[in-house]
C-alpha cells in the first residue's frame, strides 16, 4: 500500500515536472537592435579604463601605452560608427520604438501645471492657479 502511494506521487511529481517544459515558457526577448555592439563598447571602455590604470602605476611605457590606447580607440570608432549604422537601420524600417521615449502623461512635464507666481502643482493645466488665483503662464488653451 505504502509503496502503491509512493509511485503514485513520483508519477505525480513526474507529470508535473514533464508538464512544465522549457518550450512552455514565454520565449525570451529578442535583444534591441546594436545591444551586441554596446556591450562591445563597454568592453573597449573598460580596457581602457584597465590601460590608463596601469599607465599610471608605470606598467607600461609611454610607447606601449601610447600604442595600445590608439588601438582601442581605433576599435571604439569602429563599433560606434556600427553601432550608429545599425540603429539607424533600425530606425528606418520602424523597429527602434526604444529610441523613441515613451509619451509621458500631460500632467507630467507641460507647462501651465506649476504656478510661476507661487510655485503649486496641479494635474492638469489651469488658466488659472488654484492657489493664488494669478493667470498661469502657457497654460493649455
Ligand atoms: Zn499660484
Amino acid at each position: 500500500m505504502i509503496f502503491a502511494i509512493a509511485v503514485a506521487l513520483t508519477a505525480g511529481v513526474l507529470a508535473f515536472v514533464f508538464l512544465v517544459r522549457p518550450q512552455d515558457l514565454p520565449p525570451e526577448e529578442p535583444p534591441p537592435p546594436g545591444a551586441h555592439l554596446e556591450e562591445r563598447k563597454a568592453i573597449l571602455y573598460d580596457n581602457l579604463r584597465d590601460l590608463n590604470f596601469e599607465y599610471s602605476t608605470g606598467k607600461l611605457s609611454d610607447e606601449d601605452y601610447a600604442k595600445a590606447k590608439a588601438t582601442l580607440q581605433a576599435e571604439l570608432e569602429r563599433v560606434q560608427a556600427e553601432l550608429e549604422r545599425v540603429l539607424a537601420q533600425a530606425g528606418a524600417s520602424g523597429k527602434a520604438v526604444r529610441a523613441v521615449p515613451a509619451q509621458k502623461p500631460a500632467s507630467e512635464a507641460g507647462a501651465g501645471t506649476a504656478c510661476p507666481h507661487c510655485g503649486a502643482k496641479f494635474d492638469r493645466p489651469l488658466k488659472f492657479c488654484g492657489e493664488c488665483g494669478r493667470p498661469m503662464a502657457g497654460g493649455a488653451s
